[in-house]
């Protein structure tokens, strides 16, 4: 009973936190967010791929996609609901779900791990979808970035080649399962980073901290179909789905 109160009391001031200094910015740019909220019944719903199953291939293969999405991350959705009811009471989860995951990533610590792991699961897999798009067939022109995001890579990390080395790096050397990160960290500056399992900087107990503008996923789930223990090509075949006309309209909202 004291535990729920401590979560119960712990997450409204979050809430009243979020509410007081999000409702300008972040909350006024719902397209460019990444901020899944509960549908009437308050709960979490898997959304649909913005695109084919096969629309990644030859990178990525559709069976991949299939299970990751059908499978992984309606997992993640269907246990955020369990984990939620079993912690929050009914009239608190409405207020806060009407504020949508980030504000509970911004008070994870105060949940118990399910509704930790399940929660990333959820906001992590709803971003990276929308961060990769259809692979054009017929053209042989490089995936690179452009526009405000493409100088901010190049102030950051000198040039392109030179971020992608330092991305693929983090994302090669993460151990176990996780999620690699460019992300606008506290100093309005980009920034790259991991971390395990399911969590993601804006998670308030991670160890880096900011807002994330691409995603990848490197649980093996993600590409072990296709490419085994080979970790290091998958990412390197990523590189031609990213969408970065997306992570360009999340930097621009949250710079
Ligand atoms: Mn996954």
């Amino acid at each position: 009973m004291e535990r729920r109160k401590f979560i119960k009391q712990g997450v409204m001031l979050g809430v009243a936190g979020i509410v007081a200094s999000k409702t300008g910015s972040l909350l006024a740019h719902p397209n460019t967010t990444n901020n899944p909220t509960a549908d009437h019944n308050g709960e979490y719903t898997l959304p649909p791929l913005p695109y084919g199953y096969d629309a990644l291939e030859p990178y990525i293969d559709k069976e991949t996609m299939e299970i990751h999405h059908t499978k992984h991350h309606a997992a993640y959705v269907s246990n955020l609901n369990k984990g939620l009811a079993a912690t929050t009471g009914k009239a608190e989860l409405e207020a806060i779900n009407k504020l949508g995951l980030e504000s509970i990533l911004a008070n994870i610590s105060k949940y118990p791990m399910p509704v930790r792991n399940n929660a990333g699961g959820h906001y992590n897999h709803s971003l990276f979808w929308t961060l990769m798009k259809p692979v054009n067939k017929d053209s042989s022109a490089s995936n690179a970035p452009s526009g405000n995001i493409a100088e901010a890579i190049n102030t950051a990390f000198g040039n392109f080649e030179d971020f992608k080395k330092k991305f693929t790096e983090a994302a090669t050397t993460r151990f176990g399962s996780g999620w690699a990160w460019l992300y606008v960290n506290a100093e309005r500056k980009l920034a790259i980073g991991s971390t395990p399992n399911q969590d993601n900087p804006l998670m308030d107990m991670a160890d880096i901290k900011g807002t994330p503008v691409l995603a990848l996923d490197v649980w093996e789930h993600a590409y072990y179909l296709h490419y085994q223990n080979k970790r290091a090509d998958y990412i390197n075949n990523w590189w031609h789905t990213v969408n970065w006309e997306k992570a360009n309209a999340l930097f621009i909202a949250h710079k």
